[in-house]
């Protein structure tokens, strides 16, 4: 890959290598496509969910106050919005919500949405070809020994930066399957210690996450009784994210909150491989049209989604090959290459890219805490650097006066003490020394 050529034709090339903070506008936004996915893809995924609802209330007792939907709630976040544009020096019309993946069940992440929702794709049709189950029935019978003893005979294995895992883990374990869950370098000891502990096997490499995947994939296909779980391009995993979507309509809807053409609604998304929020994405493009808007964050070492956008290479071109480091203290977003679908999927369905500098993320997470007692991991909160470094290009195009602005908080309720203790004092001193 010849840098220098590359930034020839798209010069966003040279802020990207240089780690600069870039607002990437679209220019194919709104245009039509034949997208590969459909409406009718998408309300499929959401009715296998809720055939599993009973399964969740039987397995895991937390989701019963929920019916064993797995769901988060919206919440607004004034105090949040005085103090990031007072600190950050901009205004933001219109109002301001977190959307709460942080409280997912589960995994605690927005990895809860994609990773359960293809293991659960997975075990239906081992089990209705195994002619255990209709699709009428009861599913809570997925909780039973025949069940398990049917899934003991097959495994499933996923590579990931550590939410990933911990949701397809948690679950195909639960189920009875035999889970690996391939590591990448950066994903923290706690994640690898709760899911041995949850009863799935951890193979650790010391590699980045593309690395790992590839070698995940690669031990899966010498076995033909292993489902691989593909971050890379895996349409259910993007299918289950964009359930989302139809949820959040109803949502918005019970609040009071319209969405239309004068009452646009702005989605800030954290994008890591680009997997969860071109998931969402499409959900919410598949709802509210052009209505809604999204935007995807990445950390300035590791900006994988919008080099891969902006050149076109998508998932043939990493970080790597412009001379990044890809590392970032916003692990959940620590992919060096895209997944084969984001690039192709969002090139008319995405407004734009932003990127961020950690020191943002950090400063998000304390600050968060600190207006309205919420704990979420560093990445959780790439969708403030974007709200902040985004509106002048939405303002631009856009009617802002009645906006609703949701940024997506995708991981953080699992923490354990200790490790979020240690992000809220770095970002405590961050914001102190403004
Ligand atoms: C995985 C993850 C993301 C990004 O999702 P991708 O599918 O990798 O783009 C964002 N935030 C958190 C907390 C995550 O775990």
């Amino acid at each position: 890959m010849n840098i220098d050529e590359l930034a020839a034709s798209t010069p966003i090339v040279a802020d990207l290598a240089a780690g600069r903070e870039v607002v990437w506008a679209n220019p194919d936004y709104g245009k039509a496509a034949t997208l590969r996915q459909t409406r009718a893809d998408l309300f499929d995924a959401a009715a296998r969910l809720d055939r599993f609802a009973p399964y969740f209330v039987h397995a895991f007792p937390e989701t019963a106050v929920s019916g064993g939907i797995l769901e988060s709630p919206v919440l607004p976040l004034p105090a949040m919005k005085a103090a990031i544009t007072a600190r950050e020096h901009y205004d933001l019309p219109g109002a301001l919500y977190l959307k709460a993946d942080n409280q997912l069940p589960i995994s605690g992440s927005i990895k809860s949405r994609g990773g359960i929702y293809q293991v659960l794709k997975i075990a239906e049709q081992l089990a209705v070809d195994a002619g255990l189950i209709t699709y009428m029935d009861d599913y809570a019978a997925f909780d039973t020994p025949a069940f398990h003893d049917l899934f003991s005979h097959y495994g499933i294995s996923v590579a990931s930066t550590g939410n990933l895992g911990l949701s397809i883990g948690i679950v195909a374990a639960k189920l009875g399957f035999k889970a690996t869950v391939h590591m990448s370098h950066d994903a923290k000891q706690w994640k690898k210690d709760l899911l041995r502990e949850k009863g799935a096997t951890v193979v650790e490499h010391d590699t980045d996450f593309s690395s790992a995947i590839t070698a995940g994939r690669l031990a899966a296909d010498q076995d033909p009784t292993v489902f691989f779980i593909d971050d890379e391009g895996s349409v259910d995993l993007y299918l289950g994210y964009a359930v989302a979507g139809i949820r959040l309509q109803k949502q918005l809807r019970d609040a009071g909150i319209p969405v239309d053409a004068t009452h646009p609604l702005f989605v800030y998304l954290p994008a890591g491989v680009g997997g969860s929020p071109s998931g969402v994405t499409f959900g919410l493009k598949m709802i509210f049209g052009d209505a809604v808007h999204a935007i995807f964050a990445e950390p300035t070492h590791v900006p994988s989604v919008v080099l891969g956008m902006a050149t076109t290479l998508n998932e043939q071109i990493s970080v790597y090959d412009i001379g990044l480091d890809g590392l970032t203290e916003a692990d959940g977003l620590a992919v060096g290459r895209p997944s084969r679908l984001a690039g192709h999927e969002m090139r008319t369905l995405l407004d734009a890219i932003t990127t961020f500098k950690d020191d943002r993320v950090m400063a998000y997470t304390a600050e968060l805490m600190d207006t309205e007692h919420i704990r979420v991991e560093p990445s959780a909160t790439a969708g403030f650097a974007a709200l902040h470094d985004a509106q002048p290009l939405l303002a631009s195009k856009y009617p802002m006066a009645n906006a609703t602005h949701l940024v997506w908080a995708t991981g953080g309720m699992l923490v354990p003490d200790d490790e979020y203790e240690r992000d809220y004092t770095i970002g405590e001193a961050l914001l102190k020394n403004k």
